[in-house]
């Protein structure tokens, strides 16, 4: 629900989304012939390639492009791989795309890997095998002696606006949040577990094993950053210390449900809980099989995709335009959102009017008027010296409220992705 100022002076409110009593169970769908695994891996020396096409997977099989790499995906169907091919991701990042032509539905093959280990769980056979969970786990933060962890925030609040999907695990599946809080515990040895919620929620989270605390209602104040900023400010973690810094780790509640699935019962789950918003506006909460493409969700809830209709991966602020019916539901897709041709909002190429709207609302602080012509010019590192480009938590408040229609937050994202390349590139050569 969107409530904007009566004067100026005031920022817009934006509310996130409550989950409510009505709220049905996840329609399931099914991918019908393929699934697509994007792998953030570049696909460049193929006779290097532990992927051949013509091998045969199983479901929840690990598929990797080189041997021990980091990145991996599961495959949530067993069958052969038909295709694997480079793909440019967001921000031209350089992936891996694999296609697997699924056996008969009837027919699957389980992957025993995780089944030889998950009684001993670890945080090495988590941080092997679970990575590619529903929510996209992040157990790397654990493996960096420089930056020690001392803190767990389960987030059960959603990161965008329109979607619910951690609301859902909440209300929903809060004995499987239970036990992965508790199987976190076990393998990190970390005792200091918070759980956000909204404040409607509170009640229900107190049985999760974990401190309970309670987010505003009011976007972006349930992004990571402004969680440690404003409620978790009693944890001395140096101010505005960015999170991969501050000693806390994050996890969805969607992931540490499925950690806790996963090791009570030696099967790892691979349908993702997406919220699905159609061109009506109607919302609904999807249960799909990691990878399936865009289309099997379409046709299986009698949604057409006609020319100049858009689609959006993640929420309304945040989210990443599509362009595919082919692309695949992710690890971390809590969204779609389908938009039609009349309901599109062009970007324009128009001036800014400085207004001062995006500084009214930036919670950064940041002098967006006076950063966005440095970024319109390409001097990046300017807007990184003069005016804070990295204090940005990426919220896309400042697109959002722009009265000219600049994609001020696609310039923000994009100048730090050419720094941040610019500079890896640099600590290689050297
Ligand atoms: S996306 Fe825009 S509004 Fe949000 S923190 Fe960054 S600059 Fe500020
Ligand atoms: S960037 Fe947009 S919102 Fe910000 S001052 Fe300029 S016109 Fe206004």
């Amino acid at each position: 629900m969107i409530k904007r100022s009566f004067f100026g002076l005031v920022k817009p409110k934006l509310q996130y989304e409550i989950i409510d009593d009505a709220q049905p169970e996840p329609v399931n769908i099914n991918a019908s012939e393929k699934i697509m695994l994007y792998i953030d891996q570049p696909y460049e020396n193929k006779a290097n390639s532990l992927l051949k096409i013509g091998d045969q997977v199983k479901n929840g099989q690990k598929i990797e492009v080189v041997k021990d790499a980091d990145a991996y995906m599961l495959s949530s169907k067993s069958g052969q791989i038909s295709n694997i091919s480079s793909f440019v991701g967001f921000m031209e990042k350089k992936l891996t795309a694999v296609t697997i032509d699924i056996d008969d539905q009837a027919n699957q093959l389980l992957d025993d890997s995780f089944k030889d280990v998950y009684k001993t769980p670890s945080m090495e056979n988590a941080k092997d095998l679970l990575s590619g969970l529903p929510g996209k786990p992040d157990f790397d933060v654990f493996f960096h002696p420089d930056k020690p962890i001392k803190s767990i925030v389960v987030l059960g609040v959603d990161g965008d606006l329109l979607t619910t999907t951690n609301q859902w695990f909440i209300k929903n599946g809060i004995i499987s949040v239970k036990t992965g809080i508790d199987l976190l515990r076990k393998i990190t040895g970390i005792h200091d577990i918070i759980l956000i919620v909204p404040q409607h929620l509170a009640q229900v989270a107190g049985s999760a094993g974990a401190t309970v605390k309670t987010v505003d209602s009011e976007y972006p104040a349930a992004h990571p950053q402004l969680i440690i900023r404003h409620i978790l400010a009693d944890k001395n973690l140096g101010g505005n210390d960015i999170a991969s810094n501050s000693g806390i780790a994050f996890f969805s509640a969607e992931a540490v449900s499925a950690i806790g699935a996963a090791y009570k019962t030696g099967q790892i789950p691979l349908d993702k809980i997406v919220t699905f918003i159609s061109k009506d506006g109607n919302k609904q909460l999807v249960s799909v099989p990691i990878g399936t493409p865009l289309q099997d969700i379409l046709s299986q809830l009698n949604e057409s995709l006609n020319d100049g209709d858009r689609v959006i991966f993640g929420g309304p602020m945040t989210g990443v335009a599509v362009y595919s019916p082919d692309f695949p539901v992710m690890p971390d897709t809590d969204a779609i959102i389908i938009q039609d041709k009349s309901q599109v909002v062009e970007r324009a190429d128009v001036a800014c009017i400085n207004c001062g709207e995006c500084v009214r609302v930036c919670p950064a602080n940041i002098q967006i008027n006076q950063l966005i012509r440095f970024l319109e010019a390409g001097q990046y590192e300017e807007a990184a010296d003069q005016y804070d480009l990295f204090s940005c938590i990426e919220c896309g408040f400042c697109s959002f409220v722009c009265e000219s229609r600049i994609p001020v937050f696609q310039h923000i994202k994009l100048a730090k992705h050419t720094l941040e390349s610019m500079n890896a590139a640099e600590e290689n050569n050297a």
